[in-house]
């Protein structure tokens, strides 16, 4: 087991670390309001530092888990980043989803260390029961390298391509998460209208071709109204704005998730932002 330095210890962060100090590793940590780090030392061990080049300094990889492409920028190659103080060799892990051209600019003009971008899928619940799935973006050393690490949490690790690959397919993810959930909205909403039984209906067709995650775990408490399930509207929107620069840039044609988007911000301007995505429902009410 070796010394991880991990910043970012939020709602995904958090469990992340706690599944590396299960598995043995010396943590060295930091987080933008200091008292987490100071929280997190007194329950599970580990070394609270006051900057990231403190923590990286010595450390075998430098884990990140923050919010977008500003805070990795901050915490890598800010004036107390971690990439001055990391070893050569050494392994750079983001779990942040950001923009393929950051993870693709660090990689390149950082080649003495391992860069690996490493997005997540599964949201709180799979990172607090270490069942996230991972998609790599690096060199085939750098992430068979991060593996043993991402281990501890990860329950499928892919290796997608090279440096950005991994926030190429998290986008993909985001695509077609927006796309099923509006036609399940849509779904339940038409057989609202119609006077259909809900219940009967999910039990007929959640069997079917229209099955789906989202059917199975969301369309029962979408007719209840319930909206308090993992990822919030505000993250989407700031996802699908990473999609949709993406898609500018390499002119893909993503009608569907353009529009759901505008359907996202219809949900944030009725004071849904903190909503998981199934409230795309509450706009056809
Ligand atoms: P979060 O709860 O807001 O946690 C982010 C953590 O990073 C906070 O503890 C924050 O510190 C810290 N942080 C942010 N900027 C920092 C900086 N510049 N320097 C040091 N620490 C910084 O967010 P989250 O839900 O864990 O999400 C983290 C990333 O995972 C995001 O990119 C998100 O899109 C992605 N993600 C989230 C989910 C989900 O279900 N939540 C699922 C998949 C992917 P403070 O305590 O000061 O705020």
């Amino acid at each position: 087991m070796g010394t991880i330095a991990f910043v970012g210890l939020g709602v995904m962060g958090w469990p992340m670390a706690r599944h590396l100090a299960s598995a043995g590793h010396q943590l060295r940590l930091f987080n933008r309001s200091a008292e987490k780090a100071h929280l997190f030392a007194a329950a599970y061990g580990g070394t609270p530092c006051a900057t990231v080049a403190e923590a990286a300094k010595g450390a075998d990889a430098l884990i990140t888990c923050v919010g977008n492409d500003d805070d990795v920028r901050q915490v890598t190659i800010g004036p107390d980043g971690g990439f001055q103080s990391l070893a050569d060799g050494a392994l750079f892990i983001d779990h942040s989803t950001v923009s393929a051209h950051l993870a693709r600019s660090l990689a390149q003009s950082h080649p003495r260390i391992g860069c690996v971008d490493a997005p997540v899928s599964g949201g709180q619940a799979g990172a607090e029961s270490g069942q996230l799935a991972i998609m790599c973006g690096g060199t085939e050393a750098a992430v068979l390298a991060a593996t043993p690490i991402l281990q501890a949490y990860g329950r499928r690790i892919v290796r997608i391509g090279e440096a950005g690959h991994g926030q190429l397919a998290k986008m993909a993810n985001q695509i077609a998460i927006a796309g099923v959930v509006q036609g399940l909205a849509e779904a339940l909403h038409f057989a609202a209208k119609a006077g259909v039984d809900p219940d009967a209906l999910i039990d007929a067709i959640g069997q079917g071709a229209a099955q789906s995650w989202q059917m199975d775990n969301r369309a029962r408490t979408m007719v209840e109204g319930k909206f308090d399930f993992g990822f919030a509207v505000d993250l989407m929107r700031k996802d699908l704005g990473l999609v949709l620069a993406e898609a500018r840039a390499n002119g893909a044609s993503l009608p569907v998730a353009a529009l759901v988007d505008q359907f996202y911000a219809d949900v944030q301007k009725m004071g849904g932002g903190r909503n998981d995505t199934s409230s795309l429902i509450r706009r056809l009410a």
